[in-house]
């Protein structure tokens, strides 16, 4: 068993989930939301994970034995400016959890400090506390996007991200959220879970694709808040020109590093674009709340479930499936 210093706490996983953008190809290649990563070395992933806590250093105040706990999987310097400003997720210092060479959570143990894990009460299960991770991420891409009450919201993408957004999107009171995707299937769960209303763009260009959200919503202007969760340049695109003016763009999405972008529309209309990373001081608590209060139903992202040892065959069924959206796999016993 690891030696654990004070203020750590060993946690015992008890569920962990995993996306469709987190595969262990044969070529020792990871791909992590879309980036492709190389790594010489076999590694452990997992990073949405919730467990009960083993044992606690001798300076851990908050936490015991027994609790049961989400992990924030980021952990950074603490020291750096970015640190001490709160956006820790840009800490050049950071270890993620299954970003290389760092091991994920899925492993039967797991060391992590004790601000990064969260006591889940009673009535929030191991499985809510796993997304509690991917729920950070639309908290933070909201925060990043200003998203308030009574926005407008274009969402590009109804994978598990563009669904978070979502969700929280009308957490915060936006009046109008449309989710845009190919897949219609995908678009039943962001009607459901993140109750948007709903576009598949056709074969137009950017622009015609813009201009037909404007028009079957009534948008006006535009929208007040573009949020691409896809990385893919005709979603961008189409985000820029779907916005009124002084409208905000958020990009989440990770694709090509090289894009065709309507920049001359960007500033004519003044709009304020941003990048949006992991997650900053503050999501992890707020999305517990949204979590622990009711407002947002993690529960039915879940589409299927593996024990440990099934954990081969739950990476297969993300691969191969359609219709799959967090898969959960319990913690060894
Ligand atoms: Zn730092």
């Amino acid at each position: 068993m690891t030696h654990i210093t004070s203020k750590y706490i060993l946690s015992r996983l008890g569920y962990a989930a995993y996306n469709s953008a987190l595969i262990w190809s044969e070529n020792r290649a990871i791909y992590i939301t879309g980036l492709r990563v190389e790594s010489e070395d076999p590694m452990i992933l997992g990073h949405e994970s919730s467990g009960i806590v083993h044992s606690v250093g001798k300076e851990v105040e908050s936490l015991k034995p027994g609790d049961r706990v989400a992990v924030e999987p980021g952990f950074p310097c603490r020291r750096c400016v970015y640190c001490k400003s709160g956006n820790y997720a840009l800490c050049p210092r950071l270890t993620f959890a299954a970003t290389p060479p760092v091991d994920g959570t899925l492993q039967k143990y797991y060391l992590a400090p004790e601000d990064f894990c969260y006591k889940l009460p009673d009535h929030v299960t191991f499985e809510e506390g796993a997304l509690i991770e991917p729920l950070s991420v639309g908290v933070e891409i909201c925060k990043r996007g200003n998203v308030k009450g009574g926005d407008v919201v274009v969402i590009f993408g109804a994978g598990p991200i563009g669904l978070v957004v979502a969700a929280v999107a009308r957490a915060y009171g936006a009046r109008k959220i449309i989710s845009v995707d190919l897949v219609s299937s995908k678009l039943e769960y962001a009607k459901r879970f993140g109750g948007a209303e709903v576009f598949v763009p056709g074969k137009g260009t950017s622009e015609e694709t813009a201009k037909q959200i404007i028009e079957k919503f009534s948008l006006g202007d535009g929208a007040d808040v573009a949020i691409d969760a896809t990385g893919a340049e005709a979603c961008i695109q189409t985000g820029i020109y779907v916005l009124k003016r002084a409208g905000r763009f958020v990009q989440a999405g990770m694709g090509k590093e090289m894009i065709s972008f309507p920049i001359t529309t960007l500033i004519s209309k003044g709009i304020v674009l941003v990048g949006s990373f992991r997650y900053s001081e503050g999501c992890y608590r707020e999305s517990l709340r949204l979590v622990s209060d009711g407002i947002v139903d993690l529960k039915m992202m879940i589409t299927h479930r593996f024990s440990f040892k099934e954990a081969v065959k739950a990476f297969e069924t993300v691969k191969d499936g359609n219709d799959v959206l967090k898969v959960m796999i319990s913690g060894l016993e």
